[in-house]
C-alpha cells in the first residue's frame, strides 16, 4: 500500500509516525511545501521573544528522523499542486527548480493545515508587516527587531542620554491566540506594544465577561488595547516605518506590524479536486477522516469537524485535534475502527504569567444557536489553600443544561491552576458528565496545589445548589425590579457599590429580618457569592423570595464594569 501525506507538521507528521508504527510494509510518502517537517508552530511566538533562543528547538523531528527512525520518505520544499481521484495521483511541484512529478497512491491524507487570513487591504504587503506561522516568518520577525535596533555605539554610548532609546512600537492586529502571544512576547522584547481588534473583545471563543479579565490584564502588563477598531490599511511614511489606518480615523504609528487577523482552511487542492467542502470553507470529513472520497482522508486544520456538544460543524485551529485526527486516519487506513468523537475546542493561552482557558460551548455559540436550556455560574474559588502562601483567586465560569445539569462548557482566568481545572472539566464533558459528578470527583491534593474542595469540585455544589432549588440564582444582566440586598461588611462598601443595594452585613441578618421586603424577589450580593448565599439559605428559611446573584461584585465589574 502507498500513502502520500500532503502536510508534513502537526497532522501530517502524526498520521505518517503513526501509520508506521501499525504497519511496516506501507510505502509512506509525506511532501512539505516548507523548509521544515514536524516544527513546533506553536512555539514560534516564544522564538521572537527569546523564551525559546534557538531555532533549531523549534524542529521537533526532521527529514533524517523521519527516514531513519520510521522509514518515511519526506521531501520539503515539494507543494502538492493537483489530484486526480480518477487516476489516484498527485502532481507534485519542486518549490526550488519548479519541476512538477506525478505519484500515485493507494491512499492519500490532506493535511495542508491553515492559511492566515489576509485581507486585501491598502499597503497590507509593506515591508516591516508579518504575519506568524513559520519558521522562516518569525526569522524575519526577528531580523526586522534586531536590524532595526538602536544601540548606542562610540560616543554616544558615554554621553548618557543617548540609552534613553525610543522603544519600537508594535501594532499587532488582531486579538486572537496568535496576536496576543506576540503581543506579550514583544513587550518582552521591550517594545511599545498596540493591539487592535475588530470586535469588542479578545480571544473570540471565550464569552465577552471572561475576557474583560484578559484584557485587563493585558492592559496592566504594558499592553495598549484597542476594542472595535477596523483597520482600513496601512502606509509607509517618510522616515520609513509604518500607519496603520483605521476607518474611524484614527492612526497608529509602528515600527512593525504582526497581522493575526485568523486563519482560513487551506482547501484549495481539495477544492480543485472536487472534493465536498463544507459551508465554513473546511475540507468534510466523516469521523474516520475520509473526505468524499473514501481514498483521501483529511485531518487537522483544514477540515470541519462537528463540535462535540452543539454537534454543529465547525473550524477549530488546534495542536491537539489535528494530532488526534491524524493518528485516526493513519489507524483506518491500516484497518482499525478508530472514530473521532468531535472537537471540544479545549484551548489555553498564557499572558504575562497567568492563563486562560476554556473548553466547550460558550454561552454566545448557545445564544447564537436559539438554544436556551442551560444555566451558568461564576466563581471566584482559590487556586489552592487560602492559608499556604501564593493562592490567587480564579474567574470561572461553568455553563450546564438547566434541564438535566450535563456540562455544556467552562472558562477561566486566573495566575495559578487554570489549566487542571479546566482540563477536568474538559475530560467530564468528554464523559457526558454533570454537574453532580463534579461534586462528587475525588481529585488530588495539598494546601500548595488545591483545597480540599477543590475549585471543580466547588463549581459543581454550586451549580447543583441552583439545580436543586437550594439557591436561586439570578445574573447582573437579568435582573428587574430587583430588591438589592448587599451582606458585604460596610468597610467593603467604601471600595466599590451597586447602587441602590441596602447593606444588612451577613452576620446582623437573623437580626434584621423585619426590613426586607416579604412581596419582592431579594437579590443578594457579597463579594464572590459565597456570602450571598449563606444570606440566601437564611432568607429562603424564613419565608423570602430571595436569589443569589452569581459571582457577586467580581462578576459585576466585567459584566456591568465598574
Ligand atoms: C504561531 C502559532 C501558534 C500556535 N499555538 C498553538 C497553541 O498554543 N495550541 C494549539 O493547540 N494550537 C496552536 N497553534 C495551532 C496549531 O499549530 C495548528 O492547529 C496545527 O499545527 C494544525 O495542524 P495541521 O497539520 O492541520 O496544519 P499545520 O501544522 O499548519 O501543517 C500544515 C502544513 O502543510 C503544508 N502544506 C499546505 N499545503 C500544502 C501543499 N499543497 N503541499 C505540501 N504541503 C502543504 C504547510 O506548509 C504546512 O507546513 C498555533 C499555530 C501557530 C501558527
Amino acid at each position: 500500500m502507498k500513502v502520500i501525506i500532503v502536510g508534513g507538521v502537526a497532522g501530517g507528521a502524526s498520521c505518517a509516525a503513526r501509520l508506521r508504527r501499525l504497519d511496516e510494509t506501507a510505502e509512506i510518502l509525506m511532501v512539505e511545501r516548507g523548509p521544515y517537517v514536524s516544527y513546533a508552530n506553536c512555539g514560534l511566538p516564544y522564538h521572537v521573544g527569546g523564551v525559546i533562543p534557538r531555532e533549531s528547538s523549534l524542529l521537533v523531528a526532521d527529514e533524517r528522523v523521519f527516514r531513519e527512525q520510521f522509514a518515511i520518505n519526506v521531501r520539503t520544499r515539494c507543494e502538492a499542486i493537483a489530484i486526480s481521484s480518477a487516476q489516484k495521483t498527485v502532481d507534485l511541484r519542486n518549490v526550488v527548480t519548479g519541476e512538477v512529478t506525478t505519484e500515485s497512491y493507494d491512499k492519500l491524507v490532506l493535511s495542508p493545515g491553515a492559511a492566515p487570513i489576509s485581507p486585501s487591504l491598502p499597503g497590507i504587503d509593506l515591508p516591516g508587516i508579518f504575519r506568524v506561522r513559520t519558521v522562516p516568518d518569525v526569522r524575519m520577525i526577528r531580523e526586522w527587531i534586531e536590524g532595526h535596533a538602536t544601540e548606542p555605539s562610540g560616543m554616544d554610548a558615554y554621553t548618557g542620554f543617548q540609552t534613553i532609546m525610543p522603544a519600537k512600537r508594535a501594532v499587532v492586529v488582531g486579538g486572537g491566540f496568535i496576536g496576543l502571544e506576540m503581543a506579550e512576547n514583544m513587550v518582552h522584547l521591550g517594545l511599545q506594544v498596540t493591539l487592535v481588534q475588530r470586535g469588542d473583545q479578545l480571544l473570540g471563543p471565550m464569552d465577552p465577561e471572561m475576557a474583560r479579565y484578559v484584557e485587563r490584564y493585558l492592559a496592566k502588563n504594558g499592553v495598549r488595547l484597542e476594542l472595535n477598531v477596523d483597520v482600513s490599511g496601512f502606509k509607509q511614511v517618510a522616515n520609513g516605518s509604518l500607519e496603520v489606518l483605521t476607518q474611524a480615523g484614527p492612526v497608529y504609528p509602528a515600527d512593525l506590524v504582526v497581522l493575526g487577523i485568523g486563519v482560513r482552511p487551506e482547501n484549495e487542492l481539495a477544492k480543485k479536486a472536487g472534493l465536498a467542502i463544507g459551508a465554513l470553507g473546511g475540507i468534510r470529513v466523516d469521523d474516520q477522516m475520509h473526505t468524499s472520497d473514501p481514498d483521501i482522508f483529511a485531518v487537522g486544520d483544514a477540515v470541519e469537524v462537528k463540535d462535540f456538544v452543539t454537534g454543529q460543524w465547525s473550524l477549530v485551529a488546534l495542536a491537539g485535534p489535528a494530532n488526534r485526527q491524524g493518528r485516526i486516519a493513519a489507524d483506518v487506513i491500516a484497518g482499525r475502527d478508530s472514530r473521532y468523537r468531535g472537537t471540544q475546542g479545549s484551548a489555553i493561552i498564557g499572558l504575562f504569567g497567568a492563563a486562560a482557558a476554556w473548553t466547550g460551548v460558550s454561552e454566545k455559540m448557545l445564544n447564537r444557536l436559539g438554544d436556551t436550556d442551560y444555566e451558568k455560574i461564576y466563581l471566584y474559588p482559590n487556586s489552592h489553600a487560602g492559608y499556604y502562601p501564593g493562592a490567587k483567586y480564579l474567574a470561572v465560569k461553568v455553563i450546564f443544561r438547566k434541564s438535566d445539569g450535563r456540562l455544556l462548557g467552562a472558562q477561566a482566568v486566573g495566575q495559578d491552576g487554570v489549566d487542571k481545572r479546566i482540563d477536568a472539566i474538559a475530560m467530564a464533558i468528554q464523559l457526558g458528565g454533570t454537574i453532580y459528578d463534579l461534586e462528587e470527583v475525588e481529585l488530588c491534593y495539598a494546601p500548595q496545589f488545591g483545597s480540599a474542595k477543590s475549585p471543580v469540585n466547588f463549581a459543581g455544589m454550586v451549580a447543583a445548589d441552583v439545580l436543586r432549588g437550594d439557591m436561586p440564582l439570578s445574573h447582573w444582566n437579568s435582573m428587574e425590579n430587583a430588591f438589592l440586598l448587599d451582606v458585604r461588611h460596610p468597610a467593603e462598601l467604601a471600595i466599590e457599590q451597586a447602587p441602590g443595594a441596602v447593606n444588612i452585613p451577613l452576620d446582623q441578618l437573623r437580626a434584621r429580618l423585619d426590613e426586607l421586603p416579604r412581596d419582592r424577589e431579594i437579590y443578594v450580593i457579597c463579594r464572590s457569592g459565597q456570602r450571598a448565599y449563606y444570606a440566601t439559605r437564611i432568607l429562603l428559611q424564613n419565608g423570602f423570595n430571595a436569589r443569589n446573584i452569581s459571582g457577586g461584585m467580581l462578576s459585576r465589574e466585567v459584566i456591568v464594569g465598574k
